[in-house]
């Protein structure tokens, strides 16, 4: 029988990795090829297995840091300077502002990066969620903070024995619970389960390197990206407030502007409202 579901689930696949015009970090087409979704930790309980890298002494989370929101497109790009000691050009207008002192904090922060951790993993909830193979999870740094406390020995984390919860026989399923949603989200009742039975040798022969299904922007790309120059319209938009916010930022501070220059502030900041409402919507 037909139905929708398959739609649906197409366009929640789409909703994860972002509009298709959105620049993201992760290649959501090699995704595709190696039949791989993305995973998210539902409300409630989570199980999940973490598929080990196919380099033996390799740690099987991969760190990232992360730009979001970046532009008018509202794009998630890998930070170049943080991943791979190159010239970002959002840390360096970040920088920039910083030093010269006109940039509020929310513009700070908003050209800040974040640390995300990716995992390749396997939902262990049940037989329907493992038939789905593996998945991946672009998690917190919350996540690979309990995975360490729970793999370490706590009297003494630096020499002490260590479980490798990838292990394909010896691993265990990591279990947690999640609560609240967007920055209210809290995880919390962290716990390993001994695994009854092996991960299965298709997951660890399929498990992609994450350097496969990473994108890299080069500078040039990322400052376009940043600009908003690839969408004249919104460009138009986005870049206006720039310029008028430095203007209206140079009043002597003891001078109480004009109330026309005032209203210009309102404006101004209506329409970073409007801008920042815009990429918001479209989710992270
Ligand atoms: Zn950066």
């Amino acid at each position: 029988m037909a139905d929708r579901s398959d739609a649906i689930r197409n366009r929640h696949q789409q909703e994860q990795r972002g509009t298709s015009d959105r620049g993201w970090y992760v290649d959501g087409e090699k995704l595709e090829e190696f039949g791989i979704e993305s995973w998210k930790a539902s409300e409630g309980n989570n199980y999940i297995a973490i598929i080990p890298p196919h380099v033996a002494d390799r740690y099987f989370g991969e760190e990232i840091y992360v730009h979001y929101d970046v532009g008018v497109r509202g794009s998630a790009l890998l930070c170049p300077s943080m991943m791979k000691r190159k010239y970002c050009p959002i840390c360096a207008e970040r920088k920039r502002l910083q030093s010269k002192g006109v940039a509020d904090e929310d513009t700070l922060k908003q050209l800040r990066y974040s640390r995300r951790w990716l995992y390749f993993i396997v939902d262990m909830r049940d037989d329907e969620t493992e038939a789905k193979g593996i998945q991946l999870y672009d998690g917190p740094p919350t996540i690979d903070k309990a995975i360490l406390a729970l793999s370490t020995d706590p009297r003494d984390p630096e020499n002490g024995p260590v479980k490798d919860i990838s292990h394909q026989e010896e691993g265990y399923t990591l279990i947690f619970k999640r609560e609240g949603t967007a920055l209210n989200t809290k995880y919390s009742a962290f716990v390993l389960e001994k695994f009854t039975e092996p991960l299965k040798d298709e997951w660890l022969e399929q498990v992609p390197e994450f350097e496969e299904i990473l994108v890299w922007m080069s500078a040039d790309e990322i400052e376009e990206e940043f600009k908003g120059a690839a969408d004249p319209e919104p460009k138009h938009q986005a870049e206006a407030p720039e310029e008028d916010d430095v203007e209206v930022r140079t009043y002597d501070t003891d001078e109480e502007p004009e109330a026309e220059d005032k209203s210009q502030e309102e404006k101004v900041n209506e329409v970073k409202d409007k801008v920042r409402k815009r990429s918001s919507r479209r989710g992270r």
